[in-house]
């Protein structure tokens, strides 16, 4: 504690005192203003272990309510593994995750969902016979109950939710066409829009562009770009001109250990990100 608490500064000092207080409780979280500065998640101090080897040593991460974080590193350096202790698909063999206070350490991947944190994967699953809105419906009602999914009602609020989700991922006009017959990029922004639909505080992003267009990389940055503020985003990538264009703190991950935080200029220039990750 007292070593992390020197690297990160006197600010984050306060913001984890902060958030080991009591939880507020996520509703509260919403009420914004209050919570602004402290962390929404925290990694404190998480090793995982497998059989042995390090995937991750001693990790601790903070991300401010309402950021965009990008994670990069060299192949292995446990970015995966980081998303799958956040998402509690695989637990920690040290350490803890924190969401506004909450420790995830108990709670199951499905719980942990439930409060807030989604995940989306690298390869879409959209449901391809299924339409555009049809998907994000089936999204909305997912934990929701088998009934509920197959004979209930949609709402006028729940239309209008869903509307609002695919102007956000640009597929208003493609509402009714079949998710299968969208490109690869389109598919991608679907399924931003599933996890959108659920209402999660937390989006994490598992390289978003592998195998989009120029223009639907550039629509892809614009579109994170506009879910932070109201969400807290993590992404991890691989493309270096899509980080530039999106970043606003970049964490470097290395041997599963963070090698260096802070602006896109400034990790760039760091010689120890040099020598490990562009090997300069
Ligand atoms: P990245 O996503 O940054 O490329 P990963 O998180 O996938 O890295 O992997 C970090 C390291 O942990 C790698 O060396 C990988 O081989 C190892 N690893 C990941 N998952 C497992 C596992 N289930 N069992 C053993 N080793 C694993
Ligand atoms: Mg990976």
């Amino acid at each position: 504690m007292m070593n992390r608490a020197v690297k990160s500064g006197p600010r984050l000092v306060v913001e984890r005192d902060a958030a080991s207080s009591p939880s507020p409780g996520l509703e509260r979280l919403s009420s914004v203003g209050t919570v602004r500065r402290r962390p929404i998640l925290s990694v404190d101090g998480v090793t995982v272990d497998f059989d042995g080897f390090r995937a991750i040593n001693n990790l601790t991460l903070e991300l401010d309510d309402g950021e965009l974080r990008c994670i990069i590193g060299p192949n292995g350096a446990g970015k995966t593994t980081l998303m799958d202790v956040i998402t509690g698909k695989t637990k920690a063999t040290e350490g803890g995750v924190y969401l506004a206070g909450i420790d995830l350490g108990r709670l199951s991947e499905y719980q942990i969902a439930r409060l807030g944190i989604g995940r989306k994967f690298q390869r879409p699953t959209v449901f391809g016979g299924h339409t555009v809105f049809e998907n994000l419906e089936l999204a909305m009602k997912s934990g929701k109950g088998v009934w509920t999914t197959l004979f209930g009602r949609m709402s006028k609020s729940e239309k209008e939710e869903i509307e609002r989700v695919l102007s956000i991922i640009h597929l208003i006009d493609r509402r009714h066409e079949r998710a299968g017959l969208l490109s690869h990029g389109h598919k991608q922004w679907l399924e931003i829009g599933m996890l959108l639909v659920q209402r999660p505080k937390v989006l994490l992003v598992d390289e978003p562009v592998a195998g989009m267009t120029h223009e639907e990389v550039q629509r892809t940055a614009d579109l994170l770009i506009s879910l932070s503020g109201e969400h807290t985003l993590v992404v991890v990538e691989h493309d270096m001109e899509f980080v530039r264009k999106i970043a606003r703190k970049v964490t470097v991950l290395h041997e599963g250990s963070v090698l260096a935080e802070g602006p896109m200029d400034q990790i760039q220039d760091d010689p120890k990100v040099r020598q490990v990750y562009l090997g300069t």
